[in-house]
């Protein structure tokens, strides 16, 4: 775990008790402050209490005794109205900060040259991260992950030059880093998002720009959509740090990268050939994959010295629930997309599948549904349809689709499974991809897909893998 002493010698109010807020009390504790933690949720306080947190009620605390606020990600900063906390100690005149920004103060304290990747977008984050980490681990670097993704930025081994943080940032937590300055900052891409938390989507794409503004060496900047352009031309002008571009629909000049038909190049040269992984499938994913490259070619040369970038990206493994290639049944793969909460997501898988799409689909429909999906419709073999939105699907597809009202997930998997098998033609895939929140029949996306997975896993076994 990383010691946060900032605050040193000093108290500080901690909001949020959440595994974040927990791991941030104790590196304060440990880095030597005096820490009083709260959270509105009882249950919240009781976990905190149990985990030795020390509470105090920040409702009738004295604020003028604090150094400082240090928020959860999860809470209000801005929007819809500022938290309770942020009120109190805006009027007491302290700072509101979060973990991450006590990250990248503590590694200026102990080792301000240590490299450190920043990655953020509305899209793509996790894979991007997970990619960039998998990369370097496989040219043998000590790599440390989290951030938005797997582990709190405080749990992880503190900052040194020998070891490269990759961290994930969402909107929120850039927010509350305002000295956030990593050795390569990269932003994907921005689509309106979180505005009930940013206010607008201006507000929410300034916040963004913040982290590519405090990049170190480099920024690596997705240029597809018009935000990111206009801030790659606005930190372009402004000189440094040096801009790398990226392209998944048009060829760029050298020195920045551009990714067409499965492939990578700088300019002319061509960098990686991504046809044929499985895990970095679709256009969505070669944009991934050209940042994270962009990304490591910025880290100084002894960090990729002896690295097989073709190998690397080969063995990647993707992460669950995002296009996961499970195991297949004679020519049927079988594909679970289950964080495909929205038409967006679902998009990105049903373009990276040419035919034969046995489409799994519904939930708890979104405000639009799937009427942006018909130019897919001629793709998919049949669709079967489950949950709430049901009735509503059946109404967009129409006499274009064939589907069925399958109910369940587990009707629809049995049903697809055969209905592909019958059919018996190579390249087809049984692909989970809702469009859809889970909530009305499952827990949260990853119980939907591990669902997903145990159906297939039963079909395998009853019907004989690869
Ligand atoms: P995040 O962490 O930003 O939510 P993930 O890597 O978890 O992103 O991917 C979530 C979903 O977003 C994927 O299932 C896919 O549908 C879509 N996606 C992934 N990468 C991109 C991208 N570069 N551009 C647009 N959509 C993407």
């Amino acid at each position: 775990m990383i010691r946060a002493t900032a605050f040193k010698g000093k108290t500080v109010a901690v909001f949020g008790l959440g595994a974040s807020g927990l791991a941030t009390v104790r590196a304060l504790v440990e880095g030597g402050a005096e820490v009083a933690a709260w959270d509105d949720n009882e249950a919240g306080r009781k976990a905190a209490a149990d985990a030795g947190a020390p509470l105090a009620d920040l409702n009738a605390a004295d604020w003028s005794k604090f150094a400082a606020l240090i928020l959860a990600p999860g809470v209000p900063l801005t929007h819809p109205e500022p938290h309770w906390t942020v009120k109190k100690a805006k009027a007491a005149g302290i700072e509101t900060i979060g973990d991450v920004e006590l990250f990248f103060r503590e590694r200026k304290a102990i080792a301000p040259n240590a490299p450190v990747i920043a990655i953020t977008g509305t899209n793509g984050k996790s894979t991007t991260t997970a990619l960039i980490a998998h990369l370097l681990h496989e040219f043998g670097n000590d790599v440390q992950l989290g951030g938005n993704i797997g582990r709190a930025v405080l749990t992880l081994e503190p900052p040194s030059e020998n070891r490269i943080h990759v961290l994930e940032l969402s909107s929120f937590q850039i927010d509350l880093a305002p000295s956030a300055t990593p050795t390569v900052a990269v932003l994907l891409n921005i689509t309106p998002d979180h505005i009930d938390r940013h206010g607008t989507v201006e507000h929410y794409a300034e916040v963004k720009q913040r982290l590519v503004e405090g990049a170190e060496t480099a920024a690596v900047i997705g240029v597809d959509d018009d935000f990111c352009a206009g801030i790659a031309s606005a930190l372009q002008k402004r000189g440094a740090p040096a801009v790398r571009r990226i392209s998944v629909r048009t060829r760029l000049e050298e020195g920045n990268l551009h990714a067409l038909e499965a492939r990578v190049y700088d300019g002319e040269h061509l960098k990686a050939d991504l046809a044929g992984i499985p895990t970095l499938r679709g256009s969505h994913n070669w944009q991934n994959a050209a940042a994270a490259i962009a990304a490591i070619e910025a880290l100084p040369e002894r960090y990729r010295a002896n690295g097989d970038l073709a190998a690397a990206l080969r063995s990647f493994p993707g992460l669950a629930h995002r296009l996961e290639v499970l195991p297949g049944i004679g020519p049927v793969e079988f594909i679970n997309d289950s964080k495909a909460t929205n038409a967006d997501s679902t998009e990105k898988a049903l373009a990276s599948f040419e035919s034969n799409i046995y489409w799994i689909l519904g939930g708890k429909p979104k405000a639009g549904g799937i009427t942006t999906l018909s130019s897919y419709f001629p793709r998919i073999a049949k669709a079967y349809l489950i949950g709430e939105a049901t009735e509503e699907f059946a109404d967009t597809l129409g006499i274009e689709v064939p589907f069925e009202r399958s109910g369940t997930l587990d009707v629809a998997v049995r049903n697809a499974t055969a209905d592909a098998l019958a059919a018996n033609k190579p390249g087809s895939v049984v692909l989970l991809s809702p469009a859809c929140a889970s909530y009305d029949q499952f827990k949260n996306f990853e119980v939907r897909g591990d669902a997903f997975k145990r159906l297939v896993a039963e079909q395998v076994a009853e019907r004989g893998g690869r």
